[in-house]
C-alpha cells in the first residue's frame, strides 16, 4: 500500500448494555440480536478500508450468570472457576461478534475477516484489588436467604437499589498477553476481538507459569491498556449515555464536549462519575490520552462513527502545559 493514506487504528470498548440490556432476560437469541444491531453500528467504521478496528467487549451480566449457574448446579456438575467463567462467556460473545459482525460487513459490501481472540491478560496476584472484591457482576437478587447463605461461604454482595449484586475482586490489568498475536492479525487486515470481559485475568507464578485466577478484569481499564499497546490513534469507549455529565442527572447536569485530563481528573476526584459504571470509562480515558498523546472519546454506542471522527461524545485530550 506505497503512497496510500496511513491506516488508522482504532479500539471500541463496548458496553455490556450493548449486548445483554437491563430488563431482557439474556436468552442467546435475544443476547445475539442485541450484539447485531450494535455491530450494525460498529460495521459503519469500516467502511473506511484505511481504518483498522480492535473490538474490546464487556461481559459483566453473562459472567454472573454463568457462576451463578455453576452453584446451582454444583451438586450435578463440578463448578468451574470465574476464569474458566470468563473464558467461556469471551469466547461466546467473541463467536457472536464474528458471526454478526461479518454479516453486517457482508451488507455493506466490506471484505474483512473478524477474528475473536481468547485473551488473557496478566494482573498482579499481589494486587490489593483480590482482598477487596468491589466489581459487580450478573443480575441482581432479590432471595435475602441466598445472599445470606452464600456470603457465608465467602461470597462477597453489595447492596443495590434493587436487591443485592455480587462483587468480585477487579485487579488492574498489566499486559495484554495477545499482544503479538492482534498486531499479527491487524497486520492482515482483519478485524480482531479481544481482551473481552476484561480478558482472561492471569498471573505469573515464580517458576514462569501462566496460571488464570478468579477475578474480572474491568473492560474499559482493558481495552485502554490495548489501546496503548497498539499506539492505537483512537480509543472509543461506546455505552448507553451521550458521554460525560457533571452533575448526572442533576438539576445542573452538564454534557461535556471536549475536555482535558487534568480539568476530567478534578472531576473525578471529587466524585463527580460513577464509582463502577462512569468512573472506570473517565480513567481508562485519561490513561489513553496521558499514555499516546492520543484522544479519546466516551459516547454513545449509536453515535459511534461521529464520534471517532470527533463530532459526537465527549473527547478527552491532552492536558495544555501550564505556561511558565
Ligand atoms: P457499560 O455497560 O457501557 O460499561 P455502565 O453502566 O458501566 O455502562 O456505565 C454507563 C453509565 O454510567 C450510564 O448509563 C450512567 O447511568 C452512568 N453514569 C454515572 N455517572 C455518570 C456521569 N457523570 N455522566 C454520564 N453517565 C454517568
Ligand atoms: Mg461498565
Amino acid at each position: 500500500m506505497q503512497g496510500g493514506p496511513p491506516v488508522t487504528l482504532a479500539v471500541i470498548a463496548l458496553g455490556g448494555n450493548a449486548i445483554a440490556p437491563a430488563g431482557t432476560a439474556g436468552t442467546a437469541e435475544e443476547q445475539t440480536g442485541t450484539i447485531a444491531r450494535a455491530m450494525d453500528q460498529v460495521a459503519r467504521l469500516l467502511q473506511d478500508p484505511d481504518r483498522a478496528l480492535v473490538i474490546t467487549h464487556g461481559n459483566g451480566p453473562q459472567v454472573g450468570n454463568l457462576l451463578r449457574k455453576n452453584e446451582l448446579a454444583r451438586d450435578i456438575v463440578p463448578p468451574m472457576p470465574l476464569d474458566w467463567c470468563v473464558a467461556q462467556t469471551q469466547a461466546t460473545i467473541g463467536f457472536t461478534i464474528a458471526n454478526t459482525l461479518g454479516r453486517a460487513l457482508e451488507r455493506h459490501g466490506v471484505d474483512r475477516a473478524v477474528v475473536p481472540l481468547v485473551s488473557r491478560v496478566l494482573v498482579d496476584a499481589g494486587d490489593p484489588a483480590f482482598d477487596a472484591p468491589q466489581k459487580p457482576i450478573g443480575a441482581h437478587v432479590t432471595d435475602e436467604a441466598y445472599v445470606r447463605s452464600a456470603e457465608a461461604q465467602g461470597v462477597a454482595f453489595v447492596e443495590t437499589s434493587r436487591g443485592w449484586r455480587r462483587v468480585v475482586p477487579s485487579p488492574t490489568p498489566i499486559a495484554s498477553l495477545e499482544l503479538a498475536t492482534v498486531r499479527a492479525m491487524l497486520e492482515d487486515g482483519a478485524v480482531v476481538v479481544a481482551n473481552g470481559g476484561g480478558g482472561v485475568p492471569t498471573v505469573r507464578d515464580p517458576d514462569g507459569a501462566l496460571r488464570g485466577v478468579e477475578a474480572v478484569i474491568d473492560k474499559d481499564l482493558a481495552g485502554a491498556l490495548l489501546a496503548v499497546e497498539l499506539g492505537a490513534d483512537r480509543l472509543a469507549i461506546l455505552t448507553d449515555v451521550a458521554g460525560v455529565a457533571l452533575d448526572f442527572g442533576g438539576p445542573d447536569e452538564r454534557w461535556l464536549a471536549e475536555v482535558d485530563v487534568a480539568e476530567l481528573r478534578g472531576h473525578a476526584a471529587r466524585g463527580a462519575f460513577g464509582a463502577g459504571s462512569m468512573g472506570p470509562k473517565v480513567e481508562a480515558a485519561c490513561g489513553f490520552v496521558e499514555r499516546t498523546g492520543g484522544t479519546a472519546v466516551i459516547a454513545r454506542l449509536e453515535d459511534a462513527l461521529d464520534a471517532i471522527e470527533g463530532r459526537a461524545g465527549t473527547r478527552v485530550v491532552p492536558s495544555r502545559p501550564v505556561p511558565s
